[in-house]
């Protein structure tokens, strides 16, 4: 099966944006990392720019009108043939409703979501760990219980959906880097033609 649209997921901590960097140099995938995005465009001055800065640093979701834009715009950069991999997105039912249909809107079908999960005082702690290093503003205790809530109360239950909708690899990401890389690669290595 030649995967055209990977659905990357976990809960915040989970390593997922180190994985998808590593599959991104792997196998040539695009990294397409909303987050990233988002923080990207709320440092510009912008009247959008500054809404998303509210809503990140308060740790809520930024609202589907934009995450459309973004979507509408980035999606014109990528070449047809390349895979993409969305890294913390869909989010939630609506995202991935219209994400879903706006994929097959043009032309991308063979959709696979990973799901690298950790448990919830792990992710607690590698999210307090990474605060002390990378300073970011909504890696405050407040805000991270708040991510995590969402997580659990959206994404999780859109992520259930997509177990019917696409196939679904579920990894264990407790491990080291390396072992949770090596995880990832012998899933997809059975889609390989
Ligand atoms: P992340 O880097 O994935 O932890 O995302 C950081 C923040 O960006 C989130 O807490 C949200 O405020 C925002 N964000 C990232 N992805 C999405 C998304 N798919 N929908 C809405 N907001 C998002």
């Amino acid at each position: 099966m030649k995967i055209d649209t990977l659905f990357l997921s976990g809960p915040q901590g989970s390593g997922k944006g180190t994985q998808a960097r590593i599959l991104a140099d792997k196998r040539g995938y695009f990294h397409w990392e909303m987050g990233a995005l988002l923080r990207a465009e709320a440092k510009t001055e912008t009247e959008v720019g500054k809404k998303i800065a509210v809503l990140i640093n308060a740790g809520s979701l930024v609202s589907d009108v934009i995450i459309k834009q973004v979507l509408d715009v980035k999606f014109k950069t990528i070449p047809k043939d390349q895979t993409i991999m969305f890294d913390g997105f869909p989010r939630n039912m609506e995202q991935a409703d219209f994400l879903l249909a706006f994929l097959h809107e043009h032309g991308r079908k063979d959709f696979v979501t990973m799901l690298l999960d950790i448990p919830k005082d792990e992710s607690l702690k590698r999210l307090l760990l990474r605060a002390q290093v990378e300073h970011r503003l909504d890696d405050t205790p407040e805000t991270i219980e708040k991510r995590l809530y969402i997580y659990e109360m959206e994404t999780l239950p859109m992520l259930n959906t997509l177990r019917d909708k696409t196939y679904f690899i579920d990894i264990d990401g407790r491990s080291s880097i390396e072992e949770v890389s090596r995880l990832i690669e012998n899933a997809l290595t059975q889609l390989d033609d």
